[in-house]
């Protein structure tokens, strides 16, 4: 294999410093090769990230912006794959892709390519291809994890351990089968462990959990590594610890952006009122509070809570609201029952009222906040209207406040834009190199060059030429050679499956 591509999905440096923990292959790669952080996408989150990694486009090319998506009637659902840009599966003749989230769907255009696709399919049947079925590591092969173990980390830790050893089966035993010039596995574990490491009980244990998996996961790159001239290792975006989250609907709420539909007040809207009250009036009942919010987050339990935690917005009646991640809708034409006569000036004025929150520390609450033509080379007409990137170590949540202020401390595990990047191998740059400032989208461009393949000329991301050894004159299809994406025909997925997609995202906690 000429080059093997690792997904690291939510993997950064910052963690691995935090729990100490050393990766010898990674290190070694770095040591050797070049390595640098890898900046996301808004929004850093697994499904636009890997689509961007996938296309070389950022969100606003390719449409996949966020985990969910509004459609014109308001419904908020789960994204969908994209199918109509050129992927890395279609521009790499002889290639196994295994893993790649949200190309569920998509059929390779290139020939003697082979695409496993994962998150968004509705399970392994659906995301391996018939004749990959017939490996012999595809009876152990997982998909995903079983959510309903996380409530017992021992547990958990021993299923998620088991995913990462089959899928490096599979991937081994696809990448004997079919020789391929560029392989790619995605390795799922260090998101999954960040998203859950709230849920342990002391630091200890934290240290503990993260340092296996990832351990096992490095372990398992390097024996896949031999069978590979060059390696990159990259990830979608990072992880860091939060400790404090944004409640943008707050803020939304009391401009009047947006108005909550007139409902009969359920159970759990009376314990949420009930629990802000009590807060305002005694700090150590608060922090009681505080560590229940915090410990029912992604339970089952607790998305009941959460639902009635979220604001329950009146989207027709509204001029602005947020979906996820920072990132804000406005009311216009896009939409069934419009309330927006100038959209532009309100989302100039959103975002100058974001750039001008504070923490109670007088701290800014946002990194940046900028519109989607700062954001996104091309923006789309689904691109959100205003994107609000956060400081560091605070998180946007689409909960209310328990205290009602705009933010509230927290102590939480969340995603960071910051990935890593780390290439080794004679096509890359060698002796601890370091690249500053790429960005996910340059991979595949930069990859593609390092082989001396000729690019697209629709790609948003540029060719590092720094990561490279010895940086050749770049070529380029013409526009009309860059390949037409195709899906399958008789998508027998696609109709079962958003149940099983919307209950994997609900765990995860995106939606309600
Ligand atoms: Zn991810």
């Amino acid at each position: 294999m000429e080059l093997l591509i690792v997904g690291l999905d939510g993997l950064s440096y910052n963690m691995l410093e935090r729990f100490d923990i050393d990766l010898p292959y990674l290190n070694e790669t770095r040591e050797e090769g070049v390595s640098g952080h890898l900046m996301s996408v808004d929004t850093p989150t697994t499904i636009p990230a890997w689509t961007s990694f996938a296309t070389g486009k950022d969100p606003g090319s390719h449409g996949v912006s966020n985990m969910l998506r509004q459609g014109p009637d308001y419904e908020v659902g789960p994204s969908e794959p994209n199918t109509t840009d050129a992927a890395a599966y279609d521009l790499f003749d002889d290639s196994v892709f295994v893993n790649l989230p949200a190309s569920v769907g998509r059929v390779p255009a290139a020939d003697n390519a082979h695409l496993v696709a994962a998150m968004l399919a509705k399970d392994k049947a659906d995301a391996v291809p018939d004749h990959l079925k017939d490996l012999d590591a595809y009876d152990d092969y997982i998909l995903d994890h079983d959510r309903s173990l996380k409530m017992r980390p021992e547990k958990y830790l021993d299923h998620v351990l088991e995913i990462s050893t089959n899928r490096y089966r599979f991937a081994k035993e696809a990448f004997e089968t079919y020789d391929p010039r560029v392989g790619f596995v995605l390795f799922s574990t260090p998101d999954w462990a960040g998203h859950i490491l709230s849920n342990l009980s002391s630091d200890a244990k934290r240290e503990q959990f993260y340092t296996q998996l990832v351990e096992l996961v490095d372990e398992k790159t390097a024996q896949l590594a031999e069978q590979a001239d060059n390696v990159v290792l990259m990830s979608d975006h990072g992880f860091e610890y939060k400790h404090t989250n944004i409640h943008l609907a707050e803020w939304l709420a009391d401009e009047g952006y947006f108005v909550e539909e007139a409902s009969a007040t359920g159970a759990a809207d009376v314990a949420v009122d009930a629990a802000k009250a009590v807060a305002k009036r005694s700090d150590r009942l608060y922090s009681v509070i505080r560590k229940v919010h915090n410990l029912i987050m992604g339970t089952e339990v607790g998305s009941k809570l959460e639902s009635a935690a979220s604001p329950q917005i009146d989207y027709p009646n509204s001029q602005a609201w947020q979906v996820r991640y920072g990132c804000i809708y406005v009311n216009d034409a896009r939409f069934d029952h419009p309330q927006v006569d100038d959209p532009d000036a309100l989302r100039r004025e959103v975002r100058d009222g974001l750039r001008s929150l504070t923490t109670d520390d007088g701290e800014p609450v946002f990194r940046d906040v900028v519109l989607p033509e700062e954001a996104y080379a091309d923006p789309g007409p689904n691109a959100p209207d205003v994107i609000a990137r956060p400081a560091q170590h605070l998180f946007p949540t689409t909960l209310w406040s328990p205290t009602g202020g705009v933010t509230s401390p927290t102590s939480n595990y969340e995603h960071r834009y910051r990935g890593l990047f780390a290439a080794r191998g004679p096509l890359f740059e060698s002796g601890g190199a370091t690249v500053e400032g790429m960005n996910i989208v340059d991979v595949l461009p930069t990859v593609m060059a390092a082989l001396g393949d000729p690019l697209s000329p629709e790609f948003d991301g540029a060719v590092r030429e720094e990561t490279l050894a010895s940086p050749g004159e770049l070529s380029y299809l013409d526009a009309d050679d860059v390949p037409a994406a195709l899906t399958r025909e008789d998508d027998l997925g696609s109709e079962n499956r958003d149940e099983a997609v919307q209950e994997r995202l609900a765990d995860l906690g995106y939606l309600e």
